[in-house]
C-alpha cells in the first residue's frame, strides 16, 4: 500500500489506484452490514443483550468480539472510527463526545501530575482554557510563540511528555512543519500530537508527515453540515513508548507501540465517559461522505474570495494562498496546494468590523467553522473574551479582526456580498 503524503491521497491496490473521493466511498473501512444496509444502522441503544452469562463474560474478558455497553463501544461508532483511521492512515481511532473531549482524553492518557506539555501559544481558545485547567492537576504547559523545531530544542526538558500543536491554526493560519518538529521531538523521546481539525485529511495527513497522534473536532469539516458535535483521536501506532519516561503508561508496557491507544480506550476514555452518541456518529459518518467535494469547493472559494478582497482598499486580508502570507511556502510543501477554509479580514476598527459583519447577506453570524454555509464572527468579543490581549495577539486575533469560515456557496455571490458589506461598512 503506497500512500502519498498530502491532500491528493491515493491507495494502490494491485493494478487499480483509489483516489481520495473513491477511498471515502469504497475504502477498506467501508463495512458490509448484516441487514445489507448501505449505511451503518444507528444502534441507538445503551446496552447489548446476550443469550448466556458465559457469552457476556467472554466479551468482558476480551476473549470474544462484541459490544456490551455504548460508553465502551457501539457498532455505529465503530463504523465512523474505522473510516477515520483509514483516512488518516492510522492504526487505531477512538471517537469522543466532542473535540475538547478528544484533546482532554489524549493529554490525560499520556501525562501524569508533574509532567509537562509544550504547546503552540496560538491554539484554539477552548484548548488554552483546558491547558489552564490541567495546571490545577499538576500538568504544566510551556507555550512556544511559534511551535518550531528550534522551540522544541530550547524548551524540551526532563519532564516534557508531549508536544501539541494545530496543523493549521485558527484564525492565525500558522502551519506546523511536522517533519522537522517530529524529528526534534523523537530525538528526545517525545511524541508529537497534532490537532488537524482545520486541515482535514483532504489537505494533509499528519501521521504520514511524522506526527504520532492526530486529533480532530469532527464537529467542523468532517461533519460539514453543522449538525453534530464529535471528536476523534487517531494513533499511528508507531511511537516507541518508554514507560520509564511516560510513567502514565506504566501499566500498559506490554502493549509496546499500542500502549497509548490501549490506555486511552480501556482506561482514560472509558472512565471519563466522553463517548460519542450513536446518532452523532451516524450524522458525522454521512457528513464524511462528501468531505472531498466540500473541501475542494471550500478551498477554491476561500482562495478566490481572498484574492478578490485583497484588491479592496482600507482592509487587509490574511489567507495562506496569498503570495505575501508568511506560511505560503508550506502550502505546496505540506498542504497539497490548498489553503483551507479560514480567512481573516482586518477592518481597521472594531466598529467597522461589526458594521461589515452586520451588512453581510449570506454569511451567518455564528461561532463555528467548517459548515457548508459561510460563517463569520468577531473573535475578540466572543471566542477570546476570556483571553488577555497578549494571548489574543498570539492567536492572530486583533480588535478589528473578522474571521470567515468559507462555505460552498457560489464564489461570485460570496465576493459580491463581502464587497458590498465592506463598502457599506465605510459609512
Ligand atoms: C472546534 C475546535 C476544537 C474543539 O472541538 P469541539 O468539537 O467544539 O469540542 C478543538 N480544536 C480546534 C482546532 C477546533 O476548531
Amino acid at each position: 500500500m503506497d500512500m502519498h503524503l498530502t491532500g491528493n491521497m491515493t491507495i494502490n491496490q494491485g493494478e487499480s489506484v483509489m483516489r481520495f473521493n473513491t477511498i471515502l466511498l469504497h475504502g477498506a473501512s467501508i463495512a458490509k452490514y448484516p441487514g445489507r444496509e448501505i449505511l451503518p444502522p444507528i444502534s441507538q441503544v445503551s446496552a447489548f443483550r446476550y443469550e448466556s452469562m458465559e457469552e457476556l463474560e467472554k466479551v468482558f474478558l476480551h476473549k470474544s468480539m462484541g459490544y456490551a455497553y455504548t460508553r465502551i463501544g457501539n457498532p455505529t461508532i465503530t463504523a465512523f472510527e474505522q473510516r477515520l483511521a483509514e483516512l488518516e492512515g492510522g492504526g487505531s481511532a477512538v471517537c469522543c463526545s466532542s473535540g475538547m473531549s478528544a484533546i482532554t482524553a489524549a493529554l490525560l492518557a499520556v501525562c501524569s501530575s508533574g509532567d509537562e506539555i509544550i504547546a503552540a501559544s496560538g491554539l484554539y481558545g477552548g484548548t488554552i482554557d483546558l491547558l489552564r485547567d490541567l495546571e490545577k492537576l499538576g500538568i504544566h504547559t510551556v507555550f512556544a510563540e511559534q511551535l518550531t523545531k528550534e522551540a522544541v530544542e530550547e524548551l524540551a526538558g526532563e519532564r516534557t511528555r508531549v508536544i501539541f500543536g494545530e496543523l493549521i491554526s485558527n484564525p492565525a493560519q500558522r502551519v506546523l512543519d511536522v517533519p522537522a518538529l517530529s524529528a526534534a521531538a523523537h530525538e528526545r523521546g517525545i511524541p508529537l500530537f497534532v490537532d488537524a481539525t482545520t486541515a482535514t485529511p483532504y489537505i494533509a495527513r499528519p501521521l504520514a508527515l511524522g506526527a504520532d497522534v492526530v486529533i480532530h473536532s469532527t464537529s467542523k469539516y468532517l461533519n460539514g453540515g453543522g449538525n453534530a458535535i464529535g471528536g476523534v483521536i487517531v494513533d499511528g501506532l508507531s511511537f516507541p513508548w518508554d514507560v520509564r519516561k511516560h510513567t502514565a503508561l506504566a501499566d500498559f508496557e506490554k502493549y509496546k507501540k499500542r500502549a497509548f491507544s490501549v490506555r486511552l480506550r480501556t482506561d482514560i476514555w472509558e472512565n471519563i465517559g466522553g463517548c460519542l452518541a450513536p446518532v452523532n456518529a451516524f450524522l458525522n459518518y454521512i457528513g464524511l461522505d462528501t468531505l472531498g467535494l466540500r473541501m475542494e469547493r471550500i478551498n477554491q472559494n476561500a482562495d478566490r474570495l481572498a484574492h478578490a478582497l485583497k484588491e479592496i482598499d482600507g482592509i487587509t486580508v490574511d489567507y495562506l494562498t496569498l503570495e505575501n502570507h508568511p506560511y505560503h511556502a508550506y502550502v505546496d510543501r505540506y498542504l497539497g496546494g490548498h489553503g483551507g477554509g479560514i480567512l481573516t479580514i482586518r477592518a481597521g476598527s472594531k466598529e467597522r468590523a461589526f458594521r461589515i459583519i452586520n451588512a453581510l447577506k449570506y454569511a451567518l453570524i455564528a461561532s463555528n467553522i467548517g459548515d457548508l454555509r459561510t460563517l463569520v464572527i468577531h473573535p475578540a468579543s466572543t471566542l477570546y473574551i476570556h483571553s488577555t490581549k497578549e494571548e489574543m495577539e498570539a492567536a492572530g486575533v486583533y480588535d478589528d479582526t473578522i474571521r470567515v469560515s468559507v462555505g460552498i456557496e457560489d464564489a461570485e455571490d460570496l465576493i459580491a456580498d463581502f464587497t458590498q458589506a465592506i463598502s457599506s461598512g465605510n459609512e
